[in-house]
């Protein structure tokens, strides 16, 4: 529904539920603050992992599995898809849903798949300063973006017998 409305909120409780919200006293609108929706993939090849050097904010220039925000009725395995695409140029085929994360202050929820790379070649995209596949043993640690990388790869090292993860990141959580 377009809405040309140029809000003036006042916060008040809305009729059917007892929470305070924002509402725009011009035009009724409610400013719900829904939790935003994220999805990546961690892409195993040969035991390595594909991460990706951020060139944008937050955490400029450190390295995670291509992930980011779905777009208008996107489902999680189309933005996870596409994510890998526009990050890293690459196919991707998903392989299973591993974790559901709950990052609590930043009001996001985030779905992780494992995935498989199935063509050929990779170049960064435009968000992507580099790309490169890592070994365990070599996984940059104190360079990771988001505690959910070091998670991820961690737990996939010594998979827990039950998928997908359900985890909350309340605090710290870097952006
Ligand atoms: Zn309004």
């Amino acid at each position: 529904m377009p809405n040309n409305c140029c809000h003036q909120f006042i916060v008040k409780k809305t009729d059917l539920e007892q929470k305070k919200r924002k509402v725009c006293k011009k035009c009724g609108f409610i400013d719900y603050k829904n939790p935003k929706v994220v999805a990546g993939s961690l892409v195993v090849r040969n035991k390595k992992f594909l991460l990706c050097k951020r060139a944008i904010e937050p955490s400029y220039g450190k390295w995670t599995f291509p992930s980011g925000y779905l777009d208008a009725s996107e489902t999680p395995e189309e933005g996870a898809i596409r994510e890998a695409k526009e990050e890293v140029n690459i196919k991707i085929k998903l392989n299973k849903l591993f974790a559901i994360f709950t990052v609590r202050e930043k009001n996001l929820i985030q779905f992780v798949f494992l995935a498989s790379h199935i063509n050929k070649n990779f170049r960064p995209g435009i968000e992507t300063l580099e790309a490169r596949y890592f070994d365990y043993d070599e996984i940059p640690w104190k360079s990771l973006a988001f505690p959910s990388v070091a998670y991820v790869i961690k737990k996939y090292a010594k998979p827990p017998k039950k998928t997908p993860i359900f985890h909350t990141f309340s605090k710290d959580y870097g952006f």
